[in-house]
């Protein structure tokens, strides 16, 4: 019977019954004398019918075999959209039942599959998915083509070789699973591109999904803007030498030095005459256009072992190390001197005009006049005040009856040590402004000294005095006081005098007193540490990060908020700042200063405010001066700011008047911008 279907052989067993039923009926029949014929016809007739309803039967069935194969045959190869049809037979119908929710399982776990890889590819970050063995098992488009590869090929590489080569020793993989980090990776085509990497293992019980997750961003850009950023944190924009900052600093490099090997140097500190003048005469342009072409020059003919930098608007300095005797390198710095006077006094065509411009300059060598930086920058520029005084356009060697600044600082050091004790202090607050609404979100808190016969005297002048010795303590400690205090005042009669900030020296923060006192105080005032906000320069931020970072955690656990202040002028990255707890970025009022007109400053401007926000800090902008200013920066995505636009620093009364004129529906601030 093998090759009859099953339909068949059903149809005819039902046949071959009835007909041999039908015999044995007639053989009864015969037997009982009855009616023959009909009884064989009639059983005739009812096994066609009964084996025609069989047929029909087994038809229904068969085709519903047959639809339920194509579909499992369907579900096998992958499709799952269509449901498996009801055939309606009763026979198979849990069958098609237990199929379809099979299908619909399936269906499920594909379209979350299909979906997690469109997720995968729609992410601009290269996302790589690595065995525990260190390769990749799977990667995402944005990773093909960050590295170059052709779909698929990174499968089975080794992360490792992933990385450029010179960065592959100080690359840990194993300890971005930790920390964020950074590194460079090489590509297919041998381009290398730095990148940030996040890492995190894959939670799975299932050893087959084991493993981790690296997540790739190009970080070019940024890298871009930070040594832009850092390049004018050095050099002047405006002449390419280098800044104060920078120039002091090889001038230590080269004192060091020379102090080692016993051989002396000559510090210039050149100054142009009557630049005011070429100023307010020509214009501003035409004042940048006479700096320009003097540094030029400056450039152009000094010798090759001596350094020049623009220490601030028309003063540059120069220094030059020399092995000569103490005669000959006294004569050889006063021709250098001479040389270069000649130089800058040819006729120069300023706005349309042929102008003379000259210079003085004043020269201190080390280590006769001496042996570090200050001392000799201080020596040479009271010298070139006395070239000014002999009737400019030359030069003069320092001699001590000249260093009058000096005896000055001695003196004001000893006046500051009794200004806390003739209560000579006072805390000024200049507000912080919600740039889009105008609105004063709270004050930084800014220490004057009132000293009789001097008026009152900025911190520049004398911070860095109190720095040098513990003086600075005594003072924070004042300004941590009078400052909660004042709050403590305004928090009497406003809901929310918003954050105070208080501005801290590295020698305040490395002081083990420091953050029980800030709580004691705190508590004394009943100020909560949210409401206040320490402000650390980048550079004290860095100097020592693994002491300061412990520090600044417990201040955060507190709820004290940090800030960064005069962002840009150090010589960090905004990287190395990330493992800081800072919730706010205070960008330089210098970045500021040009943002609106000089090109070059604002794409700083700009790169910095992205950057910040891209780390999720609050970005302000200080020494905001002009409504160009205000709007460029609101522009440009700047939340926050501080500058004289919107007040200057003021007295804890005045502010309190802004803070109740802002909590009566009033403009917080009277000097609204135009
Ligand atoms: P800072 O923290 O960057 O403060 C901002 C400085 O910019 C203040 O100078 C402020 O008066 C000034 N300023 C505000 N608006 C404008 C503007 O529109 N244009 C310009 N050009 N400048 C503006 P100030 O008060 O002379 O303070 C100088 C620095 O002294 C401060 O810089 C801060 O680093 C330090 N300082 C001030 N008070 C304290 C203090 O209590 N403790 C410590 N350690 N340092 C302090
Ligand atoms: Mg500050
Ligand atoms: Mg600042």
């Amino acid at each position: 019977m093998r090759g009859i279907g099953l339909r068949h052989r059903y149809v005819l067993a039902i046949v071959v019954v009835g007909v041999l039923l039908t015999a044995a009926f007639t053989e009864a029949v015969v037997v009982s004398g009855g009616r023959l014929k009909l009884v064989i016809a009639a059983g005739l007739v009812l096994s066609l019918v009964a084996g025609w309803l069989a047929w029909r039967l087994i038809a229904r069935i068969d085709s519903a075999i047959e639809s339920l194969v194509r579909s499992a045959e369907r579900i096998g190869s992958g499709h799952y959209a269509d449901p498996v049809a009801s055939s309606g037979v009763r026979e198979i119908a849990h069958i098609e039942d237990a199929l379809e929710r099979m299908r619909e399982a399936l269906a499920s776990t594909t379209i979350s599959r299909d979906y997690l890889g469109i997720l995968l590819n729609s992410m601009s970050d290269a996302v790589l998915v690595m065995a525990p063995d260190g390769r990749v098992r799977n990667a995402n488009r944005a990773a093909e083509v960050l590295l170059g590869h052709e779909p698929g090929n990174l499968a089975g590489l080794d992360l490792a070789s992933l990385i450029a080569e010179d960065h592959r020793a100080t690359f840990d993989t194993a300890r971005v699973l930790e920390a964020p980090g950074e590194t460079v990776v090489s590509t297919a085509r041998g381009q290398t591109i730095p990148v940030s990497v996040t890492a995190s293992a894959i939670s799975s019980e299932d050893p087959r999904f084991q493993g981790n997750i690296y997540v790739l961003r190009d970080i070019t850009d940024r890298k871009r803007a930070e040594r832009r950023i850092r390049y004018l944190a050095r050099f002047d924009a405006l002449t390419k030498m280098p800044n104060r900052m920078q120039f002091q600093h090889l001038l230590q490099q080269a004192i060091a030095r020379s102090l080692r090997q016993g051989r002396s140097l000559a510090l210039l500190y050149l100054d142009v005459d009557n630049f005011k003048e070429i100023n307010d005469t020509f214009g501003h342009d035409a004042g940048d256009r006479v700096l320009e072409t003097l540094s030029e020059r400056l450039g152009r003919i000094l010798p090759q072992e001596s350094v020049v930098g623009r220490l601030a608007g028309d003063e540059f300095a120069i220094f030059a190390e020399t092995t000569a005797s103490k005669g000959d390198r006294h004569e050889q710095a006063a021709s250098l001197a001479r040389l270069l006077l000649t130089e800058i006094a040819r006729p120069q065509h300023v706005a349309g005009h042929e102008l003379e411009v000259t210079a003085s300059i004043g020269i201190a060598a080390c280590p006769e006049n001496g042996d570090n930086v200050i001392d000799l920058i201080r020596n040479a520029d009271a010298a070139m005040y006395h070239a000014k005084r002999a009737g400019r356009n030359c030069q003069v060697f320092y001699a001590p009856e000249m260093n009058a600044a000096a005896v000055e600082r001695l003196l004001l050091k000893s006046k500051l040590r009794l200004a806390l004790v003739r209560d000579e202090f006072l805390v000024r607050y200049q507000p912080k402004i919600d740039l889009a609404s105008g609105q004063v979100i709270g004050a930084e808190g800014l220490l004057r000294w009132r000293l009789p016969g001097h008026g009152e005297i900025a911190p520049a002048q004398f911070i860095p005095l109190a720095e040098e010795s513990h003086l600075i303590l005594d003072i924070g400690a004042w300004v941590l006081n009078q400052v909660c205090s004042d709050y403590a005042g305004w928090q009497k009669r406003v809901a929310d005098p918003g954050l105070v900030a208080i501005n801290l020296s590295l020698k305040e923060l490395n002081q083990a007193s420091f953050i029980p006192r800030c709580r004691s105080v705190f508590e004394k005032y009943s100020v909560s540490p949210s409401r206040v906000e320490l402000e650390i320069t980048e550079t004290t931020l860095m100097m020592d990060a693994s002491h300061t970072l412990p520090l600044l955690d417990e201040l955060r656990a507190m709820g004290v908020h940090l800030s960064i202040d005069d962002f840009g002028t150090g010589y960090s990255s905004l990287s190395a700042l990330q493992q800081f707890p800072i919730g706010t970025l205070k960008i330089d009022q210098s970045f500021v200063r040009n943002a609106a007109t000089d090109p070059d400053d604002a794409t700083i401007v700009r790169t910095i405010i992205e950057m910040g926000r891209s780390l999720g800090l609050q970005v302000l902008a200080e020494g905001i001066e002009t409504e160009e200013q205000r709007a460029f920066l609101l522009h440009s995505g700047c939340q926050y700011g501080q500058g004289r636009l919107f007040g200057d620093p003021m007295t804890a009364d005045d502010f309190l008047d802004t803070m109740l004129r802002q909590a009566t529906g009033q403009h917080p601030i009277l000097r609204l911008p135009a």
